[in-house]
């Protein structure tokens, strides 16, 4: 945690109290730890994305092009007719009110301008004010605002504080979609080289090395071989992790978090440990080694070139179907673009598990089936041995990913897994999980460390309800299965909590898992020891 960021109880006081000014009033002042950095020029020039330069948000110059104004309004045009929803959005919310206080930036922050109805009007008021009759003759007095350097300036403040988490949606009467709308504002940001770095950089990497972290093929080896080492340390069995495998079954794809990070890599022993296990026909690919997409923050195309690789992968190695990690963005790609932007994939067959014989209809067109469904199946036709036991040392609760749960509808099954693996689940509050989950607050490309305050304001719910079932549960463990919660939620939890570790639903599952042959296990997959086989105090 940075020095300088607040400390809990202050971040806690929050002013709800409505501003003097005027909501129509666009000047925003950009306060240290409340914003991201902007993308360097090099990642832009990379990308080949429009003008790259040295600026950063706090400057009075944001050194925008010329022609700023035309690009953003023919940007906008283009789009509106182009996105049936973008119109819809812009035209139907009454203003009722009901998204007002849903978002977890508003709850954590009182700025009304994060509300999401007043988020979506920052840019209606710029469509009505130049597309709509009543908006061009009347302007302010139909809700028209003047398009203005310092818009842009608002639009950048607050469409990058919106992790596009779609909680609101949930609660709106027309279904209008914020996560869409912020989507189309930042893409209109990025006409005019308005983007941050920890968006743009990840894309960067990944349209070089084909993952965010910019790993090449051979450090995406090694980083297989040596997980496959500790297995061997830790259970005895050398298990095998092929890749680039040519007409393997499955393909394999996962968040480059599972190779490279902490607590990540010990959702990657779980699925190793489990592959081997069931003696699964599958690859790992070195070049679909990201599943993960942070195309989907930046805009439609950029998110398309990123996907690309997962079917041409697909269609390179000659597998029949493609299973994912755990991953929240990659999903949210996969399951509502991917075929449309990349496929269809008729090369492909529906997803079928060789071990049980179940087949994935609901996969039928992507293709590609979550590991939690899988597991579940196998679970439930009883191929898994499982020893509960292992992960007796956690008393676990579950964070449901925004991208997973609302984006996707997977609810059941990792809850299935979690109990059929540990003996201590206990359930957040109703309204802060399954549909309504609260995000982690850092999602969507804002997990900087110069936005921290920011971070944490927009992590209080989350926070908030995990403190809830360590208080009266005593809750140890978060599982999540998103690479972006593992590696936020444990500073969030260590700022309004404590004493509460992060981790993947496959960790559980390989704690729990017995391997034929295996030696006996004295510790859990992060070296710590199992309960009872602890070392005696004064060993
Ligand atoms: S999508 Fe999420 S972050 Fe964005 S306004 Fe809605 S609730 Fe807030
Ligand atoms: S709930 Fe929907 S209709 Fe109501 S104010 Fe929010 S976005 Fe508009």
């Amino acid at each position: 945690m940075a020095d300088e960021t607040p400390r809990p109880e202050e971040v806690a006081r929050i002013d709800y109290t409505p501003p003097g000014k005027k909501w129509m009033d666009p000047s925003v002042e950009f306060r240290k730890g409340t914003f991201c950095y902007s993308a360097a020029a090099k990642n832009l020039k990379y990308l080949d994305m429009p003008n790259p330069r040295d600026w950063q948000p706090f400057d009075k110059d944001w050194k925008l092009p010329p022609d700023w104004k035309n690009i953003i309004l023919n940007g906008m045009k283009e789009r509106l007719d182009k996105y049936r929803s973008f119109r819809l959005f812009m035209d139907i919310c009454v203003r009722c009110g009901a998204c007002a206080d849903k978002c977890h930036f508003y709850i954590g922050s009182g700025d009304p301008k994060n509300m999401p109805v007043l988020r979506a009007e920052l840019l209606r008021s710029i469509y009505r004010r130049y597309f709509t009759p009543a908006g061009k003759a009347f302007g302010k007095l139909a809700g028209g605002r003047e398009l203005t350097e310092d818009v842009i300036k608002e639009w950048f403040y607050y469409f990058y504080q919106c992790t596009e988490c779609r909680r609101c949606s949930v609660f709106c009467p027309y279904g209008i979609d914020q996560a869409e709308i912020t989507m189309i504002g930042r893409e209109l940001l990025n006409l005019i080289g308005c983007n941050i770095n920890w968006v743009i950089e990840p894309d960067a990497n990944c349209f070089r090395t084909g993952n965010h972290l910019g790993i090449q093929p051979h450090g995406f080896a090694d980083s297989i071989e040596f997980a496959v080492d500790e297995l061997e340390d830790m259970t005895g069995i050398r298990v095998e992790a092929p890749i680039m495998k040519k007409g393997a079954e499955i393909l394999f794809v996962m968040p480059s978090a599972d190779y490279f990070a902490s607590p990540h890599y010990y959702t990657l022993l779980g699925y190793l440990m489990l592959f081997h296990e069931i003696g699964l026909d599958y690859t790992l690919s070195a070049f679909a080694g990201e599943g993960g997409n942070f195309g989907l923050f930046t805009s439609h195309e950029m998110m398309k070139r990123l996907n690309a690789k997962i079917y041409q992968e697909a269609k390179r190695l000659k597998v029949k179907w493609i299973l994912g990690g755990e991953c929240g963005h990659m999903w949210r790609v996969a399951h509502q673009y991917m075929d449309t932007l990349n496929g269809p994939a008729d090369f492909l067959e529906v997803p079928k598990s060789p071990i049980t014989g179940t087949r994935f209809d609901n996969a039928r067109s992507t293709k590609m089936t979550h590991i939690c469904e899988f597991t579940s199946d196998l679970i439930h036709n009883g191929k898994l041995k499982l020893d509960k036991s292992r992960n007796d040392h956690w008393n676990v609760t579950h964070h449901d990913p925004c991208n997973v749960a609302r984006g996707m509808g997977l609810l059941e099954e990792p809850r299935y897994v979690i109990n059929s693996v540990c003996n201590h689940f206990h359930e957040m509050p109703e309204n802060t999980i399954r549909e309504q989950t609260f995000c982690c607050g850092s999602g969507a490309g804002l997990g900087t460390d110069e936005n921290l305050e920011m971070r944490m304001r927009g992590g209080l719910p989350r926070g908030n309800a995990v403190k809830y079932v360590k208080d009266k549960h005593g809750v140890n463990l978060l599982t999540t299965i998103c690479a972006i919660d593992k590696a936020t939620l444990p500073a969030v939890v260590d700022y309004w909590v404590g004493g509460v570790e992060v981790g993947g639903i496959h960790e559980l599952v390989g704690n729990a898992l017995v391997m034929k042959g295996e030696k006996e296990r004295t510790t859990d997959l992060r070296g710590e020891p199992l309960k009872g086989k602890e070392e005696p105090a004064d060993a």
